[in-house]
């Protein structure tokens, strides 16, 4: 089964092509022009998806030396995300589908996230059913209870910000380009995890809170400046460290609350935030200590990209379950 995927939700326009689970070409298109405003302007991400599109889906098509003609399928991302953005795939995907006379396979792209774990790639083992997910991205932050390919339960959320937004803001706050978590990240390298206490929010369940602790670094750090201007140049990487580590901290507390619950000690993370380096090391520590079983993606898996909603296309294909014209996008689409 050949299947062409397309993604644009957010920021990324993004293309691929796979056969069965098998990635043949994974591209993605990232916006620059959002860098010089700290943050994604919807508009500008739609007028740059619009002028992305067919050149990321031909060069996909080319990597994998497939023409048109050969595919099965399209799939693409309804939803969630920005729906400027969401319409420019959603309708492309439509015109696409209808001039190949193929069908067409609607994605969450939540559940994308998620089912990435199951993009066949040699040295990556995949998670068997039931096992948990999280979530942890740019605009979400999610404990899913995942039974089957798409039966999914989200158990628990953030009430407030994403636990990207609270990289990204506290580095906002520290002076750092967006988009700041990786720079966080990098920074925390070379820093003192313990040099400067955060409190952690308290919320109930499984639930997640970040609006507080980004406050909390805000007011610090504006402490801290006006008894030494320098403060963020002098201690920077501490200051890093710190974040990260309360960061890494309020996720694994949770995720060791939804595995004692439920029982499941296969753990799966997805989203943006499965790049860092903190929540990698703490898995992999639970790996040793309680003896959970982990499961990190492949880097370029993580971000936003078109090889997971592929793979989401693939099992739906099998499933037969596909999509008919009246499709549209869903800017709050659900699990
Ligand atoms: P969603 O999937 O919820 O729609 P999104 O698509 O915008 O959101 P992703 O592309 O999955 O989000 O992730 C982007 C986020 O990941 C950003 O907030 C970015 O700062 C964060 N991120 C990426 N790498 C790292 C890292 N190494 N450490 C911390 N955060 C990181
Ligand atoms: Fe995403």
């Amino acid at each position: 089964i050949n299947i062409l995927a397309i993604e644009s939700s957010c920021d990324d326009t993004a293309a691929a092509v796979l056969t069965n689970d098998k990635i043949l070409s994974n591209i993605v298109a990232t916006q620059e022009v959002h860098q010089q405003y700290g943050g994604v302007v919807p508009e500008l991400a739609s007028r740059a998806h619009q002028q992305n599109i067919v050149p990321v889906i031909h060069q996909a098509l080319s990597k994998a030396n497939m023409d048109k003609s050969q595919l099965h399928a399209i799939a693409f991302t309804r939803g969630p995300g920005l729906m400027g953005s969401l319409l420019v795939g959603t309708s492309f995907a439509k015109s696409l589908s209808l001039g190949l006379g193929i069908p067409l396979i609607e994605i969450n792209h939540m559940q994308a996230h998620i089912l990435a774990h199951f993009i066949d790639e040699k040295e990556f083992d995949k998670p068997t059913f039931p096992f948990l997910a999280m979530t942890i991205s740019g605009g979400h932050t999610q404990i899913v209870k995942v039974t089957s390919y798409f039966t999914m339960e989200v158990i628990g959320q953030t009430i407030d910000d994403a636990v990207g937004e609270a990289f990204d803001k506290s580095a906002k706050i520290l002076g750092l380009p967006y988009p700041g978590g990786p720079l966080i990240d990098k920074y925390s390298k070379e820093g003192n995890p313990k040099a400067f206490p955060f409190t952690r929010p308290k919320v109930g369940g499984l639930d997640f809170s970040f609006s507080g602790f980004k406050t909390a670094v805000l007011y610090f750090i504006q402490k801290q400046l006006k008894e030494d201007p320098q403060f963020i140049e002098k201690n920077l990487e501490d200051i890093c460290a710190s974040i990260q580590y309360t960061i890494v901290d309020i996720l694994m507390h949770k995720l060791k609350k939804a595995v004692k619950e439920t029982g499941i000690r296969q753990v799966a993370i997805g989203g943006g935030v499965s790049a860092n380096s903190g929540i990698r090391n703490a898995l992999q520590d639970a790996e040793k200590k309680y003896g959970w079983k982990c499961f990190i993606p492949k880097f370029e898996y993580t971000t936003d990209n078109a090889a997971m909603i592929g793979i989401a296309g693939y099992y739906k294909f099998l499933e037969k379950d596909f999509a008919d014209f009246s499709a549209t996008a869903n800017s709050r689409y659900k699990i």
